[in-house]
């Protein structure tokens, strides 16, 4: 009985996640099994529910914003104790061997597991890598952690790798799931934050947020006040722009980095780039290392994305919301509401 969990599977042909129980494999010595609280729901999600890259194996549970209770150990774990609340994101296994898994950057491994390649957090029970967990520090709100452990720590790693300052300007593309995290790190990060929106009814949640400027993607004039401005553009959308328009408002020495992915591949015109040394770059998560200075960050300057909570068996109407933009502006699906 143990050995068996419950999860919202989407089944091939069916636009329904339904209620299916399951058989855990066995607990390896390195593993912990989790008790679900909360689970995120992430465009991730939807885009594999929905075959969007065509490698989807059915019946399909996603879910990689995780937030529970160790309620068993393997026999190697000694670092942690039963009842520890842990979070667990897009990765659930690491090789443990590479080079980067010894330097604790085990989410560029080459053999790493996506939490959702099987049955993933959309479910009461998971077993995963204890090394893949990460403890969440007290005074975080732990109904909100959920979306910290995709969304923020997609935004907070880059801030560290690519030493961002107090002093930098920062631009963020998209005022969404992704984007209000962003300026929520970004303003207690220090930085001078703008946000650019196409959607003008946003402006007002940028600023709440922590956008000192918002700048319409519509608003071309207003744009070019900023040319050569911003030490880094976060893009968080997944709509074409203007590129080499956009390379325009990278400061020299700048980066625009790719947080989300354009419809189309993308060409630029170097020349915008060489002249001014600008950098283009992209990168998703981090370490479980960097994970978890997230959460102590998140926990001392209270970085909380703004939810909707939905008991689990509203699973399918948290996933229709987020196809239709209505969330505002993660969901947070929960077994005890
Ligand atoms: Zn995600
Ligand atoms: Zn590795």
């Amino acid at each position: 009985m143990s050995n068996t969990a419950r999860g919202y599977a989407a089944k091939n042909g069916s636009n329904k996640l339904e209620l299916m129980e399951y058989q855990l494999k066995n607990l390896e010595a390195n593993e912990v099994e989790i008790d679900i609280d909360h689970c995120g729901v992430c465009g991730t999600d939807v885009s594999y529910i929905n075959n969007k890259f065509g490698t989807t194996n059915y019946p399909f549970i996603g879910g990689h914003e995780i937030v529970g209770r160790i309620t068993k150990m393997g026999s190697r774990i000694t670092d942690f104790n039963l009842g520890t609340k842990v979070g667990v994101g897009f990765f659930r296994g690491f090789c443990n061997k590479c080079s980067h898994c010894h330097d604790e950057n085990e989410n560029l491994c080459s053999l790493k597991e996506p939490t959702i390649a099987s049955n993933g957090g959309f479910s009461n029970r998971i077993r995963v890598q204890a090394n893949a967990c990460v403890p969440i520090p007290d005074g975080l709100d732990y109904a909100k952690v959920s979306p910290l452990l995709c969304a923020g720590i997609t935004v907070f790693s880059p801030l560290v790798e690519y030493n961002v300052s107090s002093m930098s300007k920062v631009a963020v593309i998209g005022v969404g799931g992704l984007g209000h995290v962003a300026l929520m790190f970004l303003k207690k990060w220090g930085c001078e934050v703008t946000a650019i929106t196409s959607t003008k009814s946003k402006a007002t949640d940028a600023k709440t947020f922590g956008a000192d400027k918002v700048i319409g993607t519509y608003d071309e004039k207003e744009q070019q006040k900023f040319s050569q401005y911003f030490d880094m553009i976060f893009y968080t959308i997944e709509e074409d722009l203007q590129w080499n328009n956009l390379l325009d408002l990278v400061a020299p020495n700048g980066r625009l980095h790719f947080l989300g992915l354009p419809k189309q591949e993308i060409s630029f015109n170097i020349l915008n780039l060489l002249r001014f040394q600008k950098t283009i770059s992209a990168s998703i998560v981090g370490s479980p290392k960097r994970m978890f200075e997230m959460l102590k960050f998140a926990s001392k300057h209270q970085v909380l994305p703004v939810t909707e909570q939905f008991h689990f068996s509203k699973i399918n109407e948290a996933i229709r919301k987020l196809e239709a933009n209505e969330l505002r502006y993660r969901a947070v699906l929960s077994w005890n509401l």
